[in-house]
């Protein structure tokens, strides 16, 4: 498979280099050049396969022959290593969670795979590559744990200062080794900037070999198709209907994968993309006008993203046709009132908690279901609530229950060098870098 970039179609990468680079000239995202389908009898056999073949057929296609079939299969059992259940909440609304991954959030599986692909591509390699990742919260971690101890690659991570939550924050800036924390005194907006920045410096990328790690990069965008199966997968023992899909929606890698998967032949009824205040989606679906704005920040933080960058993508899908778009995909908007509300009503409804980011999801599903009776759906609980102690307790009144690997984390010491939102700081600390 090769993948063309969307700013110049002209320019093409096989699986490796894409996933190497990040992204191509002038900032374009990579798109494959052409979208492989899923056998109609293979999706009808989804129940009676594990969990890892479904990923590996998944994946294969895209991948080509640039990982061999053996350690592609390693790669995508040990990116599954933990469970993805699909919980019923209440009647007509289940749960994808994916969020029992190591730092608790869904990120965990694009990042683990991406890491495991890139420290394959990189082995023989003499050059130290550095993973440079603007993150809002979750991103982060996953990008950190991922990579952690891994020979050759070194990660720096930009975060906005007193933005993340306290876990996140611990998940971050504890490792040390091969991850190195900056705290930005700024916003996200600041974080994505500088990485920006960073990338487009000659003397910085003459000197270090820069790569990205957000859902930009083709490894850590594609295997979030696999949600979107295993799902279905668990769909079938319970329910006869195809499934509402929702997802929370930031960056819209998520959803984008998602659509990839329909577009594939993976049977849904519609999906929702839901937003926070951060909501260019939505608003482009009701005006057809994408207009990106600043940053706001909001409860869910990881969806705080004021500029999509895989709109594009979603865009390309649908052969930049409007209403064919229109006719899968509807975006919601949640705003933080709502968001408290929800995690507190399903909380004493049915006893299960939500985490800030998997309640905007519910509460556009709920909506959505509202005028549709009989129709049911999923969303995707993206991350655990227990990362997000801080709005819980603003919806429930009450703490959460700390997981054992949670608490040993918040016991470790926080490491990290603050810098300001200024380019100067950051292009010194990495040139310092390739001077040592
Ligand atoms: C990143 C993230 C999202 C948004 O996913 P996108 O692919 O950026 O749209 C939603 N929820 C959580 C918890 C996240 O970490």
């Amino acid at each position: 498979m090769n993948y063309y970039n969307l700013k110049d179609k002209k320019e093409t990468a096989d699986f490796r280099t894409a996933t190497i680079r990040g992204q191509g000239k002038d900032k374009g995202l990579f798109f494959p050049e052409h979208i492989p389908q899923f056998a109609p009898e293979w999706i009808e056999s989804l129940h009676e396969r594990s969990n890892e073949e479904i990923a590996f057929r998944c994946m294969e296609d895209f991948v080509g022959n640039e990982i061999p079939p053996d350690l592609l299969r390693t790669i995508v059992s040990e990116t599954l290593s933990f469970e993805i259940p699909l919980k019923k909440i209440s009647e007509s609304i289940y749960s994808l969670e994916l969020f029992h991954g190591p730092t608790l959030a869904f990120k965990d599986v694009g990042a683990g795979f991406m890491s495991r692909c890139l420290s394959y591509f990189l082995k023989d390699q003499d050059r130290t590559v550095t993973v440079l990742v603007a993150t809002s919260g979750d991103t982060g971690g996953a990008v950190a744990h991922g990579f952690y101890r891994i020979p050759g690659i070194h990660v720096v991570i930009l975060y906005p200062k007193n933005k993340v939550s306290k876990v996140q924050e611990k998940q971050l800036t504890t490792l040390g080794e091969n991850i190195t924390p900056l705290e930005v005194n700024g916003s996200f907006d600041d974080c994505q900037n500088l990485v920006k920045q960073a990338f487009a410096d000659r003397e910085i990328s003459s000197g270090l070999f820069l790569t990205s790690a957000n859902s930009i990069n083709p490894a850590r965008w594609l295997p979030q198709q696999i949600y979107y199966l295993l799902a279905l997968k668990q769909w079938r023992a319970t329910e006869q209907d195809l499934p509402v899909i929702c997802v929370p929606s930031g960056n819209l890698g998520n959803i984008c994968a998602g659509l990839l998967a329909y577009k594939r032949g993976l049977p849904a009824e519609h999906f929702i993309a839901a937003c926070n205040a951060n909501d260019s989606i939505s608003r482009y679906l009701k005006t057809r006008q994408m207009v990106p704005h600043a940053t706001e920040a909001t409860l869910s933080n990881a969806m705080d993203v004021g500029n999509p960058s895989n709109f594009v993508r979603i865009s390309e899908l649908f052969n930049n046709r409007f209403e064919k778009l229109k006719d899968i995909l509807s975006g919601y908007t949640v705003d933080d009132e709502t968001t408290l509300r929800t995690i507190r009503k399903i909380y004493a409804e049915h006893d299960y908690l939500l985490d800030p980011h998997s309640a905007v999801a519910y509460a556009a599903l709920e909506e959505y279901l509202a005028e549709r009776p009989g129709k049911k759906g999923f969303i995707l609980g993206t991350a655990h609530p227990v990362k997000f102690p801080e709005a819980i307790e603003k919806a429930i009144h009450t703490g959460t229950a700390i997981p054992e690997s949670l608490k040993s984390l918040m016991d470790k010491e926080k490491k990290s060098l603050e810098i300001q939102p200024d380019f100067t700081e950051l292009k010194r600390f990495l040139l310092n870098k390739i001077n040592r």
